[in-house]
This record gives C-alpha cells, sequence and structure tokens, in this order.
C-alpha cells in the first residue's frame, strides 16, 4: 500500500472492517455499488472482510459523479459528525447534518416567539422554515431568515428544546421532505452526499448506497 494503516486520511476516515472503530455497522447494497475499499491501506482488502479489488484510484476519484449516497447514524458522542464530515471531504461528497435542520428550526421558532406547545404552529412552522444550507463538509453553515445560526443553532436555549420540537411527526414529516429533496438533487446531479442524523439509515434514506450506524455491531456485509 502507500501508507501505512491508520496514518492517511481516508484510512482513517472509512473505518471499515476489523479494526476497532467508532461507527461500527456497515450495510453496504452490492446491487449498487461494489466499491467500498479503503483506498490508501495497506491491509488487504480480504482481511477487512471487503470482498472488492484493491484499486489505487482513490476512492473519492472512483466515486466521483456517481451521485453516491452515504446515510449515517449513531447516538451523541458517536463521532457521527467528525466521520461524516471526513468522509464527505474524502468523497468529494455534500454533506447534510439533518439534526442541524431540527436545531436551525428549533431557534427560528424560539426566535419568532412561536408557543411550542402549539403542534399547528410548529408544523406550519416546519414547511416555511426559511433555510438555506452550506452543504460542504469544509464549512457547513445555516442561514435561517437571511441570519447566520451556525453557532446559535449550538446554544443551550436550541439544545434543550430541540428533541421536544423533533419528536413531533408533522415537523418530522415537513423535515423529512426537504432532506429527500437535497439528497435527490445530489444523487441526479451525480454530487452524491453524505446524510448525518439517527433516522436517515432508516427512514430518511433507506436506500443510501451505503448505510451507516454505530448501535449494530455487525461486521461489513
Ligand atoms: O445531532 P444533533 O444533536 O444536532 O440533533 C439535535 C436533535 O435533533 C436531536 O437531539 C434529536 O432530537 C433531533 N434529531 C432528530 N432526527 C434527526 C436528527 C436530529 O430527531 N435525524
Amino acid at each position: 500500500g502507500r501508507a501505512r494503516r491508520g496514518r492517511t486520511p481516508s484510512d482513517r476516515s472509512v473505518p471499515l472492517g476489523k479494526r476497532p472503530h467508532r461507527t461500527g455497522a456497515t450495510w453496504m447494497d452490492r446491487s449498487r455499488w461494489r466499491i467500498v475499499n479503503i483506498g490508501y491501506s495497506d491491509v488487504s482488502n480480504t482481511e477487512k472482510g471487503v470482498t472488492v479489488p484493491t484499486s489505487s484510484t482513490p476512492l473519492g476519484e472512483q466515486v466521483m459523479g456517481r451521485g453516491l449516497i452515504i446515510a449515517i447514524d449513531g447516538p451523541a458522542g458517536s463521532g457521527k459528525s467528525s466521520v461524516s464530515r471526513t468522509v464527505g471531504a474524502d468523497l468529494y461528497l455534500d454533506y447534510l447534518d439533518t439534526g442541524a435542520m431540527y436545531r436551525a428550526l428549533t431557534w427560528w421558532l424560539l426566535e419568532t416567539g412561536v408557543d411550542l406547545e402549539d403542534r399547528d404552529a410548529l408544523a406550519e412552522a416546519a414547511k416555511a422554515l426559511p433555510l438555506e444550507m452550506g452543504l460542504s463538509p469544509h464549512n457547513p453553515f445555516f442561514v435561517v431568515d437571511n441570519r447566520n445560526v451556525t453557532r446559535l443553532i449550538r446554544g443551550p436555549e436550541v439544545t434543550s428544546a430541540v428533541s421536544k420540537v423533533a419528536a413531533h411527526p408533522d415537523v418530522r414529516a415537513a423535515l423529512i421532505d426537504k432532506q429527500r429533496a437535497y439528497i435527490q438533487a445530489a444523487r441526479d446531479s451525480g454530487k452524491g452526499m453524505i446524510v448525518e442524523g439517527r433516522d436517515t439509515t432508516t427512514v430518511v434514506a433507506p436506500n443510501a448506497d451505503l448505510r451507516i450506524s454505530s448501535q449494530d455491531r455487525k461486521s461489513v456485509v
């Protein structure tokens, strides 16, 4: 291989196979994608349990332009954001942080004084949310109603209210619609996307080419 195990960005950021890793189970839809090698690692793919030919072409170049969709979930603190952003950067994919969308909505509700007990108002706001997102894994940003809220949505007020907001089925339906539209656009354009969030592997993008979850210990298939 071209570099030692654990030393290259692509090796660190695609934690598949036997090596201890934070993201746990990985599923690959073999009917769509046969390539889940680890690029520059010196460990053979067979050893990793990945039955695809080794390639000297970086994985990012192999998947470029193919509209690859990756979904990744896992509990808070599992490192899924770091992994998503690193993998997204390595594979030249756009990056969609679904949790940040729930946070952006929550920020807007608090900012505009919507009663969080008013289900109809929450549902309306979720549909109308004037959200713009920066999808680069290098620099994700969130603008609500022309205000850059990238930092504000990580604040304590939003953090303590967001799960309550996200529990409403109508809110979820509205944001999932938006998420799916982004995913479809990324697939259609060939750009591809890594989509992060707890229901992304099951509900938002169950047909993703690659689904990664830290809640399951099955090895790579
Ligand atoms: O991942 P993050 O902590 O930013 O997510 C904020 C909150 O948004 C979560 O605690 C959860 O309540 C909600 N969420 C969700 N579904 C997602 C992503 C986040 O309900 N796909």
